[in-house]
């Protein structure tokens, strides 16, 4: 089906040099409290809103409560580092274990839009293979649905963002809507070192519109994708998704922090969402819910609506809740040139490989890496330099000679293990509610990983002729925490996402993953959301 047919957000968008449909937000329908809504989704990011804008097509009566606010690119993104700030998610939260993960601008956002707002844009698929690393590799866990079963949605939503790059030989070989970017400087080095070294690298994937797209301009180069792109170039829910669903009857409720899901102790059944909004508390009814929050909202969000049927937490009579919890391992990479390479001129997603991907009988570990360019901008350039022990004057000069570095990240998978789990901490929000407790150490498989992603960075960094290279440890992406499975022993729910403890509520959002593969998450997260409002829809459940 042609693509505006299905979705026509970027037609909706203005074509008058301004970035927002101020009409269709003005206009846009409004549910009342009390009325029993079809469907409330919690949270508008990559899973919610693509349920969002499905399921109003289907003409169901549905709204989406955000936390955060709705955007408007033009008066709230500058495209500048350091003002970028409020667009992470920065409520307290408290990290463990032997290697805890930083909480912040690397791994959530908040606002319609969802953490796409400020993300990178690469939109790699999975692999086949991480839909069954047990079977095949014998580590991580098989999901109970196949890459075949998802590959029509992947399809649907390349074509929506839509995503540009040259054809792709790995995984299930794909080509793309959209032909790839012209490559930048830190492209161009990767692509000559990758070459040297004999390892094939290509450009893209990229959820960057390579020409003109509806009313979408063409990406104008100029490396703030991590701050918003204010162009409306870089794809986001609040560009791909919301206009088309505002259109067709559904409501974006922004500044809603949903506090807890309601369950009517006699049935089982989900009532509703308990929300809190301008100071007050108000309580949305639906027929059905679905929580998109993330990885780590998400969990919380079911432990803290607890209830006499579900004293441990909503869905978590097996203990499930917030276990499974993924991040990805993100060595980083920098490599000095004496040419200047001045990574901040072109978007810094542009040219990766999955070259490493996949396990090498070869190897003492499992699974595997992707590689891709970096670029950060020059406070994360101070932080790279920083976490490497450079204070003072030398830091000064690092940051002097800003234009002379190139900069590669690895994305390494790192496995699901029970013990990484969200749980409830004793502290609480400025709504009085429990903050998360994220615990997450790695295994050696994780550690070797890392190590061998670092090694080849740096061997293409050389081949290019870098004479200096550093390289730090970092993480990137969240994803688990409520994770789909067979049986409710093994998960929180099914291969549609529906919980396995509530009929009547779903999850729609990263939490589900059960492996996260090395690829980027968010064109999974979308594709798995359109498969669930598909079903949903076709009143299958
Ligand atoms: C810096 C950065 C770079 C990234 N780069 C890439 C990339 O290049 N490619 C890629 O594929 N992925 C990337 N990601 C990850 C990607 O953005 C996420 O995986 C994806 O957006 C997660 O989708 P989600 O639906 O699970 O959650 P989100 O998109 O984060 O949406 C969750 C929404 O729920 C809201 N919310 C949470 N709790 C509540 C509550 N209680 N009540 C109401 N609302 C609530 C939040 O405000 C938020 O808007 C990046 C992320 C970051 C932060
Ligand atoms: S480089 Fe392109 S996609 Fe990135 S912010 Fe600029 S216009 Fe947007």
């Amino acid at each position: 089906m042609n693509v505006r047919a299905r979705n026509e957000s970027a037609w909706l968008l203005p074509n008058d040099g301004t970035r927002t449909n101020h009409r269709l937000r003005r206009d846009m329908r409004q549910f009342a409290d009390s009325d029993e809504i079809d469907l409330v989704i919690v949270g508008c990011g990559a899973g919610g809103s693509v349920m969002l804008q499905r399921l109003a097509r289907a003409g169901w009566r549905v709204a989406a409560l955000d936390a955060g606010p709705f955007w408007d690119p033009d008066t709230d993104w500058v495209s500048d580092e350091a003002g970028s700030h409020h667009l992470y998610w920065t409520d307290p939260r408290v990290i463990a274990g032997s290697d805890p993960v930083p909480m912040g601008s690397n791994n959530s956002g908040r606002g319609v839009g969802g953490s796409m707002v400020h993300y990178a844009g690469y939109t790699p698929r999975f692999h086949p293979s991480d839909f069954a690393t047990n079977t095949v590799d014998g580590v991580g866990a098989d999901w109970p649905l196949s890459y075949p079963e998802l590959r029509p949605y992947y399809e649907q939503i390349e074509q929506e963002l839509p995503v540009a790059g040259e054809r792709w030989p790995w995984g299930d070989p794909h080509g793309y809507p959209y032909r790839p970017h012209p490559v930048g400087g830190n492209g161009e080095v990767f692509l000559r070192g990758a070459g040297k070294l004999g390892i094939t690298a290509k450009v893209g994937p990229v959820a960057i519109v390579n020409g003109r797209f509806g009313n979408r301009p063409h990406c104008i180069y100029r490396g703030f994708c991590l701050q918003g792109c204010k162009v409306n170039a870089k794809a986001s829910p609040l560009i791909t998704h919301v206009p088309d669903a505002l259109a067709h009857g559904a409501e974006v409720r922004p500044d809603a922090m949903v506090t807890q899901i309601a369950v009517d102790s006699r049935t089982g059944r989900a009532l509703g969402v308990h929300y809190v909004t301008g100071g007050r508390e108000r309580f949305q009814r639906a027929r059905m819910v679905a929580v998109a929050g993330y990885s780590i909202e998400t969990p919380r969000l079911l432990l803290n609506s607890a209830s006499s049927r579900f004293p441990e937490g909503l869905c978590n009579d097996f203990d499930q809740v917030g276990r499974y919890l993924m991040v990805q391992g993100a060595p980083q990479t920098a490599g000095r040139f004496d040419a200047e390479v001045r990574m901040y001129k072109a978007p810094p997603p542009e040219v990766s490989t999955e070259a490493f991907y996949e396990t090498d009988a070869a190897k003492d570990y499992k699974r595997g890496f992707s590689i891709q360019t970096v670029s950060p901008l020059p406070i994360t350039w101070a932080e790279h330099v920083a976490a490497q022990g450079h204070w003072g004057p030398a830091l000064r000069e690092y940051m002097s000679d800003y234009v002379h570095w190139s900069c590669l990240g690895g994305l390494c998978e790192f496995l699901p293990r029970p013990e990484n789990r969200v749980t409830l901490a004793g502290e609480k929000d400025s709504y009085g509610l429990p903050v998360a407790r994220f615990s997450y150490s790695q295994c050696d498989n994780d550690r070797a990983l890392a190590r061998a992603a670092q090694s080849v960075m740096e061997g293409i960094l050389h081949a290019a002729g870098a004479d200096e290279v550093i390289t730090i440890q970092r993480y990137a992406h969240l994803v688990g925490g409520a994770r789909m499975a067979e049986d409710e022993q093994h998960g929180v729910v099914d291969r549609y996402g529906r919980s396995f403890a509530v009929p009547n509520l779903y999850i729609t959002d990263g939490s589900v993953l059960p492996t996260q593969g090395s690829a980027n998450p968010a064109l999974t997260i979308m594709a798995v959301a359109a498969r669930t409002a598909h079903h949903l829809a076709a009143g299958l459940s």
